[in-house]
């Protein structure tokens, strides 16, 4: 079964998310826990643990296709102690109210070394850290987002990935979340299948895939610029997505969608609607893959704007 949806907002309170990707459709769903830009948020209050869980069922969401997104302010390869410190303690504080809510993974990016220190050396410090925290968790699984490659950031080569697997203790509770204008920006060609998928099984291995953000992007092929854009309307373009929506080995992962507009959220629900279906119906669905169209700039209500621009 195909999981897709979006990054849906949690404005007003975290169990609105719930709401706001039921709406669109989606089977699959991104979230912020707290606030992405604050070090620190009001705690969840039992009303918002009691309404999330029971609007889950409801809606018949199951946690494993739910992919919350962490604070863009943690950076776990930061070699300044204080610094790093303070990224930990607002990571940390992210695992617990995933936990708290009943979620079981949690997608954050995984740092850089801020030209004050050597890849590897970051690479060690953020898998330092990720072993401190499954120390101080339970069960969530920590899903390492792959970056753009901008200046000193770890991420963007399949390789430092795989250099933080390797360095944690609990393998069951680490994975990978692929962004695929990230991937492209960084060099990985999506416009084919063969352009990243073997290289990504090779060096880090298809089974730590436990989610991807579908974005296009608005700057070409290894640009190193995290530019999102509408899926389709990007130097991608929709073949890079129709060949993941048609392996099955992206079947069962949550598959998000970071950008708002609403040409977007109908390509969502043209893929809930045709790609979900059983693959006895792929003919079908290929037929139904249309191209969305330029028109329409407004935000569509309930769906967060995930476009980082560039730091
Ligand atoms: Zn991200
Ligand atoms: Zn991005």
């Amino acid at each position: 079964m195909w999981k897709i949806g979006a990054h849906v907002s949690a404005a007003g309170g975290i169990e609105n998310a719930i709401t706001n990707a039921a709406s669109i459709g989606a089977n699959a769903f991104a979230l912020f826990v707290k606030s992405q830009k604050k070090w620190s948020s009001p705690p969840l209050t039992d009303f918002n643990i009691t309404s999330f869980k029971a609007k889950l069922v409801e809606h018949g969401y199951n946690p494993r296709y739910i992919l919350p997104h962490g604070s863009y302010l943690i950076n776990l390869g930061n070699p300044d102690a204080e610094k790093r410190r303070k990224s930990y303690d607002c990571f940390l504080d992210d695992l617990r109210r995933c936990e708290s809510l009943g979620l079981v993974l949690y997608n954050f990016h995984p740092g850089s070394s801020v030209g004050q220190a050597t890849t590897e050396e970051s690479i060690s410090l953020i898998a330092e850290s990720i072993n401190k925290a499954h120390c101080a968790t339970n069960t969530i699984v920590t899903v390492l987002e792959n970056m753009a490659g901008m200046k000193n950031t770890i991420g963007g080569d399949f390789n430092h990935l795989a250099g933080i697997i390797e360095l944690v203790n609990n393998k069951t509770r680490v994975g990978v979340c692929l962004d695929t204008c990230h991937m492209f920006a960084a060099g990985y060609d999506l416009r084919t299948k063969e352009g990243w998928v073997a290289d990504f099984d090779q060096q880090v291995g298809l089974s730590y895939l436990r989610g991807m953000h579908l974005n296009d992007s608005k700057t070409e092929f290894n640009s190193k610029r995290d530019r999102h854009q509408n899926i389709g309307l990007g130097h991608i373009g929709m073949q890079g997505f129709h060949h993941i929506l048609n392996d099955v080995r992206f079947q069962d992962i949550p598959l998000i969608l970071e950008t708002p507009h609403p040409e977007a959220l109908e390509a969502v629900t043209a893929s809930v609607n045709t790609v979900v279906k059983p693959l006895s119906d792929k003919a079908e669905s290929r037929k139904s893959a249309k191209k969305p169209t330029k028109k329409g700039k407004k935000k569509a209500k309930g769906v967060s704007d995930l476009n980082y621009g560039e730091a």
